[in-house]
């Protein structure tokens, strides 16, 4: 006879445990085990108990007899659907992540270990009981004695092999309701709410009942009968009366006080009402044609590519109106909370409370409330940075990924997963459709919206015929030649100081100063760059070399320029606190902040300084690329790019792309009012693809040439990157460790016939960033067909965990990221 067996995996962090074990299943169990669940198992040696998830069960049918048994239920239901465990599944094969990381990711937030299930009474049962069983009784009983109970102690209370049968059974009557809560530091919340004691008689037949004088107890009493429950906070405001009153009103056994918990609830006050717009044709043909794919099962997937200000954001909204709707759910993925606070805004302002924002500073027991709301239904749409991709929906009908350009949608925890194929993945599950989009999509989603994977949809043109801004390009190689050593050109000096007696506002953008340095010319904008990738050299101050990062190629720093024969050949990099300094020495008058890491380290300063732009209180904003993201200000006519060297020149096969996204969206918060706007962008290399495309705001002509290059030198979207990391606070032993995993992958490769691989492996090298927190840090790259990566990661994979069991490898760690953001 055929028995159900069940894989399970432990929460235990050694990560020689870390893969399924499998478990027989008690008879009395079969029918509840459910994948997704979690259960008590005896595990190792000694067979104490651990808590797991069980991820799959089946039939089998042969000898079980050395199985150990699941102990014990720990939920009377899955706690995550079978399509988000399977989205888990996946991520742990793509991005190489253990399992225990890929499942914490997918499963509630907080220890999962410290989530228990209560029961709580719902409604009372009508005198009518006489269908139920005595079990069902029996548990009715308790509950009438304590306001909710836990599922385990029911089972230890009521003693019965059917015990979830007959939960089920009373939450189908609308009697019992289960609910989830997690063991945090953060207290519950109560508030008291008002109502009356019983709400069939007649509000007359009330008032009469009340002394003529008790004119205030007359007013609560019709407040209530005409509101329903109220919060005593406000019952008190509206009716303007004090607590004696209402003490005397329970006394006489008129009112009720509950007691109810409040949920954290982190969406900002006071947010005003966003009216909708009526839709340009533009936007309306874009919102149908969506509408109708979805509608006849054509397509599912599309990327709006608009230019900045070209009302991508309406169009989400009324698409997610139209879902909703139709009793869908809706998931919008953010780059950052904090730096998008418009974007919020909107969506809150438009749907109020059936939003959830998952704020990445909220608290462990806020997130847990916003996680429950979410997978209770009482929201209909999750606005969030990636990991709101996970949320636990039942019926998603679309996720919105805005600035799907940002590389904040790659993870760089394990697991290091890319929230936007999470996404496609799980609307593949689940049968939702997938919207990316951004003014200046990444080579990769336009690559698969020109060959058809992706619905493409472009708007031209700004709302209201507002224009692009103007991009002048200013080569500060003249500066220097015409006797300008400062950081500011003459035409940015002057076009600040204009904006100023204007009373208009500007912004100044930097480039976070790169991690590393790269060499250039001041006189003809020359770069030192390697032969064999393209890629910026990396100057190393330890050894005065400079190095390429992708293949290792090593060379003299030279001292005079190879180009132009000029010695101002320098090493590059400033800060912002430093261009802070000197607007302010320049212009004394001028209202001045500063946004980057080290001004909004403080919860809420983000806001405040935003604030305080869009309230007219700075006149020039400097900051990194914490500006760039979807800011909406009227007044902002002038924004001055710095130096766009500093990103163009990142040692990295995405620094061209990076560039042309900089200045188009930093340059696409100006002139989005009433007044025109200007952008200056300082270069060495003005005549740069990048620069020239971002100036004509011609997105296709930089893709055209931008993919050549990929294809040309091998990078995505034509191939898979895998970085491998080993690092360790003993230097000799990471570089012989890396080695030895080279040489073990190389013998791997080979004895599965994949010797051609081995020419796209470069490495190992020590990493960019040599040392990272107190780290020695190697890689190795690895590049592959999409066809082969499987085979590859594999290899890595195992090679890699293999070694980390090994004695020889104490201390040394690897970290292995699938096409991740950059290399460095
Ligand atoms: P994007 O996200 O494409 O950069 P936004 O959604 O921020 O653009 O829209 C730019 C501005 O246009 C916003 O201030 C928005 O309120 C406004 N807007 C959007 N759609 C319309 C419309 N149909 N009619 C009038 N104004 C609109
Ligand atoms: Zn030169
Ligand atoms: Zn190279």
């Amino acid at each position: 006879m055929s028995k159900i067996i069940a894989k399970v995996i432990v929460d235990n962090r050694a990560s020689k445990t870390d893969k399924p074990y499998t478990y027989a299943v008690k008879k009395d169990m079969e029918e509840d085990l459910k994948q997704g669940m979690r259960v008590l198992v005896p595990f190792g040696m000694g067979n104490r108990f651990i808590k797991g998830i069980v991820i799959e069960t089946e039939r089998y049918s042969g000898d079980i007899f050395k199985l150990k048994y699941i102990e014990e239920l720990l939920d009377d239901r899955p706690i995550i659907s079978e399509e988000i465990l399977e989205l888990g599944l996946w991520m742990r094969e793509k991005y190489l992540s253990s399992y225990l990381d890929a499942l914490h990711a997918v499963m509630p937030p907080g220890d999962i270990k410290e989530i228990t299930t209560y029961i709580y009474m719902k409604n009372r049962p009508s005198s009518e009981t006489y269908s139920l069983s005595h079990i069902q009784k029996n548990i009715i009983n308790l509950l009438n004695k304590n306001e909710k109970i836990s599922f385990k102690e029911l089972k230890e209370k009521i003693k019965d092999n059917n015990i979830r049968k007959h939960i089920k059974k009373l939450e189908e009557i609308g009697i019992l309701e289960t609910d989830l809560e997690v063991g945090t530091k953060v207290g519950k919340r109560y508030e008291k709410y008002i109502d009356l004691k019983d709400n069939n008689i007649k509000l007359e037949e009330l008032i009469s009942e009340i002394d003529n004088r008790a004119f205030k107890q007359k007013e609560i009493i019709e407040y209530l009968y005409m509101h329903g429950e109220t919060p005593l906070k406000k019952l008190l405001k509206e009716v303007n009366t004090s607590h004696g009153v209402i003490k005397s009103l329970e006394k006489k056994n008129r009112i009720a006080i509950i007691e109810r918990e409040v949920l954290r609830n982190p969406i900002p006050k006071g947010i005003l009402n966003y009216e909708k717009h009526r839709l340009t044709e533009k936007q309306q043909y874009c919102l149908d044609e969506i509408l109708n794919c979805i509608k006849e099962n054509k397509e599912n997937k599309f990327l709006i590519h608009g230019v900045t200000g070209s009302g991508k954001t309406e169009i989400y909204l009324q698409l997610i109106e139209k879902l909703i709707e139709k009793g869908k759910e809706a998931i919008v993925l953010v780059p950052e909370i904090s730096l998008t606070p418009q974007t919020v805004e909107r969506f809150v302002g438009r749907f109020g409370q059936n939003v959830a924002v998952l704020h990445s500073r909220l608290s462990a027991g806020e997130r847990f409330d916003e996680w429950r709301r979410i997978k209770r239904g009482e929201v209909k749409i999750v606005v969030g940075a990636r990991s709101a991709v996970f949320a636990p929906f039942n019926n998603l009908g679309i996720i919105i990924i805005d600035e799907e350009h940002e590389n904040s949608y790659k993870s760089s925890m394990n697991p290091k997963y890319n929230a936007i194929e999470v996404a496609e993945k799980r609307c593949e599950l689940e049968g939702a459709a997938l919207v990316l989009g951004t003014a200046t999509p990444s080579i990769e989603t336009y690559y698969r919206a020109k060959n058809g994977e992706i619905k493409l949809l472009t708007l031209l043109d700004r709302i209201n015929n507002k224009k692009l801004p103007i991009m002048n390009i200013v080569d500060m190689r003249d500066e220097l030649n015409s006797g300008n050593k400062s950081i500011l050109s003459t035409d940015l000096y002057n076009a600040i100081e204009e904006n100023l007696k204007d009373k208009k506002q500007t912004i100044l953008f930097l480039n976070r100063r790169g991690y590393s340095t790269f060499i250039s010319c001041r006189k003809c904008g020359y770069i030192a760059k390697c032969k064999n990738c393209d890629i910026s050299l990396t100057y190393h101050f330890s050894d005065n070399k400079l190095k390429c990062h992708y293949c290792g190629m090593i060379d003299t720093p030279p001292r005079i320029c190879p180009k132009c024969g000029s010695k101002y050949i320098k090493y590059f990099g400033s800060g912002t606190q430093r261009v802070e300094d000197l607007i302010k020495k320049l212009f004394p008058q001028a209202k001045v902040a500063r946004m980057d890491v080290d001004t909004t380290s403080r919860k809420g300063s983000h806001e405040k300084i935003l604030q305080n732009v869009k309230n007219g209180n700075i006149d020039i904003l400097i900051g990194t690329q914490m500006i760039t993201k979807g800011l909406d200000f009227p007044l902002v006519t002038l924004v001055g790019i710095i130096a766009a060297d500093t990103s163009l020149n990142l040692p990295d096969f995405r620094s061209s792309e990076r560039t042309f996204q900089l200045l188009t969206q930093v340059g696409g918060r100006a002139g989005r009012g009433d007044f025109e706007g200007q952008v200056i962008v300082q270069t060495y290399n003005p005549k740069h693809f990048s620069i020239q495309m971002a100036k004509e705001h011609n997105y296709t002509q930089f893709y055209n040439k931008e993919i050549l290059l990929r294809r040309e030198f091998k990078y995505p979207p034509y191939m898979e990157i895998i970085s491998l990391v080993i690092y360790g606070r003993d230097k000799g032993k990471v570089s012989e460790v890396s080695k030895e995993v080279y040489g073990k992958i190389i013998l791997e490769l080979r004895k599965n016939k994949l010797e051609k691989l081995e020419k796209d492996i470069f490495g190992p090298n020590p990493a960019p960033l040599e040392k990272l927190k107190n780290n020695h840090r190697w890689q190795i790259i690895f590049k592959s067909d999409k066809g082969d990566s499987s085979m590859l990661k594999d290899i890595i994979n195992r090679v890699c965990i293999y070694n980390s069991q090994s004695k020889k490898y104490k201390g040394i760690k690897f970290s292995i990221d699938v096409n991740p953001n950059s290399i460095l």
